[in-house]
Order: structure tokens, then C-alpha cells, then sequence
């Protein structure tokens, strides 16, 4: 899976060559190609930015840089089909587990990193294909959410964790938190492992994890709760 970054701070996203995402790269699973918007500025001055419109505090990314960077990416994937292309954004739909399956389907993805007041409206009406946003606050821009987004969909692209199984597993994946879970030693400050997972009982350990997963969701996640009770629960 290929994803290419719009952004003015190609080097923030450096920090993805680590780890479980820096071997994906090395087994050409994933790359992240990040381009730098200002590379594509006709300004003479290499600005990016100005004044709004009306008026207000901040400037705002311009159409034309975008817009250049954008074609340039499209002509070097040279696919026929448009490129779903998203914009990083407060003002989009919450990304959560299920957006990030949805697009781990796509070959090639285009994120669009914001700064400063935003982007000029008219441009991600040319190039926009879907509008997602990390949460209900602002941040500085758009790199750190296009970070989480690329590290959480890569972790769904066959091949990338070592073990699949714990990609389906986890929170989120029935609806539910995950169980609590244990390493060595058995007995630490006190505190004993739970005497079912030692037991080998692999039909009580999965009862035993279901519950747990259960009581975790109904008491930190009271809304998810809800809602995996109202589509499997009969009352
Ligand atoms: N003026 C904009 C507004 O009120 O919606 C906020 C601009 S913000 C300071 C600068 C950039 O950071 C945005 O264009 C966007 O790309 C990114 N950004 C900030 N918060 C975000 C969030 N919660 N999710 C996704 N992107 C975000």
C-alpha cells in the first residue's frame, strides 16, 4: 500500500521509518511518500500562504500549490480511476477502526496536512474525496492526525504485524475494549496472574476474556457498550 503525504514538513513524517512500520517499509509492504507542497509554489518568494478573505486572524494555505502538488502525485501513481485523497481536518467524520479497514482496501492514498487557518475551500472542492478527522480538538496541523491515520491502517495491510491474529483481536474489532492481558512473571507486587489463564482451559479462557472485555467496555466505554449490547444482546 502506497501512501503519499501533501504536506509543507516532509520531515516530520521520518519518524514513521521505526519500528513496525519501518520493516514494513523494508519488506516494500508499505512506503510513505512525502512531498513537500512548497516545492510546487509559482511564488517567486516560495509562499504558500495569505490573507484571508473577509478578514480574520491567520493565513490560509493557498489553491494553486496544492492543486500542482496533488496533479503531480496522481501523474506519477498514473492510475485511471481518481485517488481517494483525504484531508485531515477537525471539520471531518471521526476516524475510528472501521474507516481505517475501509481504507486499508485502497492501494493508494493521498493525505492533505493543513496548516496554519486551513486550506483555500476551493481547492479541496477539486480534490477532496473524503474529509477525516482525529478528534473533537484543534491541533497545529495536519501531520500528527495524518501520522495516526497511515500508522493505524498500515497495521491492517496483510503481512505487516508479524502475528495477524492480534490485528483481529483487539479493541474495536467486535465493538468491544480488549480484555486484560498478563506477561511473566506469574506473581508480581503481589498481584497473581488469574488463576483461568494458567488453567489450559481454552474454552474458559475465552469466556473468562469475553466478560472481561464486557465489564472493561460497560465501564470505560459506556457508549460503545450500549451499542454492542443493543446489536447482540437479547433482553
Ligand atoms: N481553522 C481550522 C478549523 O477551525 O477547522 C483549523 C485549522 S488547524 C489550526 C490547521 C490544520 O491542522 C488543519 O487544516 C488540519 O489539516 C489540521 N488539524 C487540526 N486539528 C485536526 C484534527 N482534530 N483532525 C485532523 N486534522 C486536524
Amino acid at each position: 500500500m502506497n501512501f503519499h503525504v501533501m504536506t509543507l514538513f516532509p520531515e516530520m513524517f521520518l519518524a514513521a521509518d521505526n519500528s513496525i512500520l519501518g520493516r514494513a517499509m523494508q519488506k516494500e509492504l508499505i512506503s510513505i511518500d512525502a512531498v513537500n507542497i512548497r516545492d510546487y509554489t509559482l511564488d517567486k518568494h516560495k509562499k504558500v500562504d495569505d490573507y484571508t478573505y473577509g478578514g480574520g486572524a491567520g493565513m490560509l494555505m493557498q489553491a494553486q500549490p496544492i492543486f500542482d502538488c496533488h496533479k503531480a502525485i496522481c501523474d506519477k501513481i498514473g492510475s485511471d480511476k481518481k485517488v481517494r485523497t483525504i484531508y485531515v481536518t477537525p471539520q471531518g467524520k471521526l476516524f475510528d477502526q472501521e474507516i481505517a479497514k475501509e481504507l486499508s482496501n485502497e492501494k493508494e492514498l493521498i493525505f492533505l496536512c493543513g496548516h496554519y487557518e486551513g486550506v483555500d475551500e476551493r481547492v479541496l472542492e477539486e480534490i477532496a474525496t473524503d474529509y477525516i478527522s482525529i478528534g473533537d480538538y484543534v491541533l497545529t496541523g495536519g501531520e500528527l492526525p495524518a501520522m495516526v491515520m497511515i500508522d493505524c491502517i498500515s497495521r491492517l495491510v496483510p503481512g505487516v504485524l508479524s502475528n495477524e491474529e492480534s490485528a483481529q483481536t483487539e479493541s474495536f474489532d467486535d465493538g468491544l475494549l480488549e480484555y486484560p492481558q498478563y506477561t511473566r512473571p506469574e506473581v508480581w507486587m503481589d498481584k497473581k496472574v488469574p488463576d483461568v489463564l494458567l488453567s489450559g482451559h481454552h474454552a474458559n479462557i475465552e469466556k473468562w476474556r469475553h466478560e472481561q472485555s464486557l465489564e472493561r467496555t460497560k465501564q470505560r466505554r459506556p457508549d460503545l457498550y450500549e451499542k454492542y449490547a443493543h446489536k447482540n444482546m437479547k433482553y
